[in-house]
């Protein structure tokens, strides 16, 4: 079996092993990764934790959109924290001893996992973007707490409501009426503190498997070189990946967005 049929049933297998391990508080259809479609007219949700607690990692991806090809499929590096409140600079730079991807040069980018509550569904949802888009969530989360706080000194974003929506090219906040049932409010208070395991959110394949993804890099988009140091590390390998582990643990892949991305 080549190589791409071989990746392709490890893709299948996955796939069926989510569908039979994926909790159930959200509807069927429904991704924890709340898709960028979603949030064209705005979307209704729980800020659940301050800019300062969201997790951050990088993600290796290279693509353009017009023509529509990739170049490198989309996989998230292996030299990234595992939790939130990171050292910043440790991961700021390529970490070519623990990552197949960053060895060989493939394009990297700061991505950053947001939970929040969706009313609708009234369960935690994530969203997973990346560093530019996360700037501009940023900058309105503090305008609108701000504003708050020329009434309320004490006023926090955390507990409170807002609409995420899509405008012009990339993400905001904005503040919402939408009032907040006595009971869902019990709810997000629980979830608050009661994080979720970032590390299988991030999905963080072995090494194996990301030196298999290099290995199908278009020209001239990865040094394949550099895989050489990596090849047959195999369970002993020098990584705090979860071995083993990655298959199960994400509800939906990232690389299921794709089709969602945006071309920005
Ligand atoms: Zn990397």
């Amino acid at each position: 079996m080549s190589i791409r049929d071989q990746l392709k049933k490890r893709e299948q297998e996955r796939e069926e092993r989510k569908n039979q391990t994926q909790e159930s508080d959200l509807p069927e259809g429904v991704s924890r990764y709340i898709q960028n479609r979603e949030l064209k007219d705005g979307r209704t949700f729980i800020i659940l934790d301050d800019p300062d607690d969201w997790y951050f990692y990088y993600v290796h991806e290279d693509s353009s959109f017009s023509p529509r090809e990739t170049y490198v499929k989309k996989h998230s590096c292996l030299h990234s924290p595992r939790d939130i409140h990171a050292n910043f600079e440790k991961y700021a730079r390529p970490g070519k001893s623990a990552c197949p991807s960053c060895a060989a040069g493939v394009k990297r980018k700061l991505y950053f996992i947001v939970r929040l509550f969706d009313v609708e569904y009234g369960t935690w949802r994530v969203f997973d973007t990346k560093e530019f888009h996360v700037l501009n969530l940023i900058e309105a989360y503090d305008k609108i707490e701000k504003t708050a706080r020329k009434f309320n000194k004490n006023y926090s974003l955390i507990g409170d409501v807002v609409t995420l929506r899509k405008s012009d090219k990339t993400f905001t906040l904005e503040s919402s009426d939408f009032e907040v049932p006595a009971e869902m409010s019990e709810k997000v208070k629980a979830m608050i503190d009661d994080r979720p395991n970032y590390t299988d959110l991030a999905y963080f394949r072995s090494v194996d498997d990301v030196v298999a993804i290099v290995e199908e890099a278009a020209e001239g988009h990865a040094d394949k070189s550099a895989l050489a140091a990596f090849r047959n590390q195999g369970a002993d390998a020098k990584t705090d990946a979860p071995q083993g582990k990655d298959d199960s643990v994400k509800p939906i892949e990232n690389d299921g967005d794709r089709l969602d991305n945006l071309p920005f």
